[in-house]
């Protein structure tokens, strides 16, 4: 089976519909995907009704924003139950403060470039989790960057005078949460070090107590002496190991399918979590 389990829609920083992505997914030939929208599951019911009508199975996910001393952490969570409360107030909390920051972003690029907070909305779906990307969407349809790419390698770089953090919970504690909602939790790209910095294998390890199941090593921001890396951390701390694209449309060069991960993976990650159940 081909598994793609890292994929968002409109719902968050993604370019198509949940339905979209599941279809796309069906024409790249894959058997099993996941959506995995940021802080949010409102994609979940149209694209398990979409994997329903193209017979593609569906796994329900989120990728959870985190923060680690001021760095930036990716939480996968799989098939956790969407009413937990205890997960749901952490996730809201960090997808509002997203937005607070994301218009004192837009505040500050508004003294140097031409772009406003109406711009913005105009990128965003109703609902959506509102993220730099949005962003980037109004700086290109205002003519100031060419795409995501050039904005974010700019003007939006976590290391430039534009940058504002926003509230997220810490990753041990997000675990916890995922575990609590019977989800199975996957760190997402551990070394992706290109979007700024990222956490010692310590807080890795923490994590790893508090009940982390997975590290997500096959995925393109990683470089072969990172995915070794990772893959020794993974034995030595007895974590499933999963691959995935990451896909978010055309927002991304990534291509559905372009990592995937074992189908024994994907069968323990199954067996673990008891907060819903993987469609079809
Ligand atoms: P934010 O969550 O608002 O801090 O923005 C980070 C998001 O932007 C991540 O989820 C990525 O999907 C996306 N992103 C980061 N770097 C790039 C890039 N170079 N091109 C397009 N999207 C990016
Ligand atoms: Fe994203
Ligand atoms: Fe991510
Ligand atoms: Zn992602």
């Amino acid at each position: 089976m081909r598994t793609d389990l890292h994929t968002h829609s409109t719902v968050s920083d993604g370019t198509q519909s949940p339905a979209q992505v599941v279809a796309a997914a069906h024409e790249a030939g894959l058997d099993v995907v996941a959506l995995t929208d940021h802080d949010s599951t409102a994609g979940w019911a149209q694209a398990a009704d979409a994997a329903r009508r193209l017979g593609v199975r569906f796994v329900p996910g989120m990728e959870i924003s985190c923060g680690s001393d001021g760095v930036s952490v990716h939480l996968l969570s799989y098939l956790h139950d969407p009413s937990d409360d205890g997960l749901a107030v952490e996730v809201d909390a960090a997808r509002d403060s997203r937005h607070h920051r994301a218009e004192r972003i837009v505040e500050l690029l508004a003294r140097d470039v031409e772009v406003s907070w109406a711009d913005v909305e105009e990128q965003v779906a109703e609902g959506a989790t509102i993220g730099r990307p949005h962003i980037a969407d109004a700086l290109v349809a205002r003519g100031v960057v060419r795409d995501r790419e050039e904005a974010f390698a700019g003007l939006l770089s976590s290391r430039g005078p534009y940058y504002v953090r926003h509230y997220a919970p810490d990753p041990v504690h997000a675990v916890q949460l995922v575990v609590a909602a019977g989800g199975v939790p996957v760190m997402a790209h551990p070394m992706a070090r290109r979007r700024g910095r990222v956490v010692a294998d310590e807080v890795i390890e923490e994590m790893a107590d508090a009940g982390l199941a997975g590290l997500e090593v096959y995925h393109r921001d990683h470089d072969r002496d990172e995915r070794e890396h990772l893959l020794a951390l993974a034995r030595r701390l007895d974590l499933l190991v999963t691959g995935s694209s990451d896909y978010h449309g055309a927002g991304k060069p990534n291509r559905l399918g372009e990592n995937t991960t074992d189908d024994d993976v994907l069968a323990e990650i199954e067996r673990r979590a008891t907060g819903t159940a993987v469609v079809g």
